[in-house]
């Protein structure tokens, strides 16, 4: 089994490390939590780790200023809990990423659809609330690339008259 986080590995961002984290907790159903960040460096632990689940992973800026994975602990023995990744299923963050891998949202797509998908695919829970404003946010984010798109289009047409006249 390939682990989707190695020790060694780099991540460009924070923020690009923090997706796959999301990912691996959708994945394998736990919930990760933040212990310490700061500019340099950020440590993620397994919500359950009160109860001595050892996951962990820990990611610091070298010389060069890139991410990397400095220590990892892979291994859940939390798992006699009730684990679930229903946290990160429920975030805007990473519904927004992942419903349109799955589903065409439009004003006809219901919440529930969404919901539906999210179960079906990954296993996990999300809120009917939580689904209805994703979609919200799905069309208008769209919307917007929309708008920019046409109006891309109409200064180059306004270009091309300009050029035909001279
Ligand atoms: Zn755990």
């Amino acid at each position: 089994m390939t682990l989707p986080i190695e020790e060694g590995q780099y991540f460009v961002s924070f923020n690009k490390l923090k997706e796959a984290i999301e990912t691996w907790s959708i994945d394998d159903h736990f919930t990760f939590s933040v212990v310490k960040k700061d500019v340099k460096r950020v440590e993620y632990r397994c919500q359950a780790r009160s109860m001595g689940c050892p996951w962990r992973v820990f990611v610091s800026k070298g010389m060069d200023r890139e991410l990397l994975v400095k220590r990892i602990s892979t291994i859940h023995t939390c798992i006699a809990a009730p684990v679930s990744a229903q946290e990160v299923a429920n975030t805007q963050n990473w519904l927004q990423r992942i419903v349109p891998q799955h589903l065409f949202v439009s004003k006809a797509t219901k919440p529930t659809e969404i919901v539906e998908n999210i179960h079906k695919y990954y296993g996990e829970k999300v809120n009917y609330e939580t689904a209805r404003v994703a979609k919200a946010a799905l069309i208008a984010d769209r919307l917007e690339h929309q708008r920019d798109h046409l109006h891309k289009i109409s200064s180059y047409i306004q270009l091309l008259h300009q050029h035909n006249q001279n």
